[in-house]
């Protein structure tokens, strides 16, 4: 669904992923793996740009245009997708043990490195970051949608594993995702 990002392989314009972000939570919606989204939401916390209702299915988006790269609109609608399609792939019963969708050392690593690309480190702070720092497998994974979706080019050539992996995994939820 997407073209080359050549030559802007590190530099995408924002209005760019923004429709990257844009069409991809159109398909989220139209597969009901996204119920709605509800933008320009005013979160308490000053940290928060973005969430996922888990169980409801509904996206909550409050951007600012004057943040850094990575609390623009078009990486977090991207990002909390990734959590939706994550949790259509989780099991719903809480008995069998949550499977991670990232298996081997590489993959984990190479989607580390997406998310703190994406993200940054966010080694200072807490609260909503703390499973982001834990390296939740969920948050990676969310990561490594939201780049593959927002600078496909560029996920690829810096975490083919964990990228290959993530296709795997929600391909089967979606025909028309990737
Ligand atoms: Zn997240």
């Amino acid at each position: 669904m997407m073209g080359l990002d050549f030559p802007f392989v590190d530099t995408i314009p924002l209005g760019e992923q923004c429709s990257r972000a844009n069409q991809v939570a159109e398909l989220a919606t139209d597969e009901d793996v996204v119920d709605r989204i509800d933008r320009d939401v005013a979160f308490q916390s000053d940290t928060v740009r973005g969430k996922y209702w888990r169980g409801v299915g509904s996206i909550e988006i409050g951007t600012d245009s004057d943040d850094f790269p990575g609390f623009q609109a078009g990486v977090v609608l991207a990002h909390e997708v990734g959590h939706a399609f994550y949790d259509a792939w989780s099991p719903d019963s809480g008995i069998e043990e949550h499977p991670r969708l990232f298996r081997t050392t590489d993959e984990t690593e190479q989607a580390v490195a997406l998310s703190e690309r994406l993200h940054g480190p966010m080694v200072e702070t807490d609260g909503p970051f703390v499973d982001y720092r834990k390296g939740s497998d969920e948050e990676l994974a969310a990561a490594v949608f939201a780049s593959r979706i927002i600078e496909p080019t560029a996920a690829q050539r810096i975490a083919p594993d964990a990228v290959r992996r993530l296709e795997e995994v929600f391909d089967d939820l979606s025909d028309n995702l990737f």
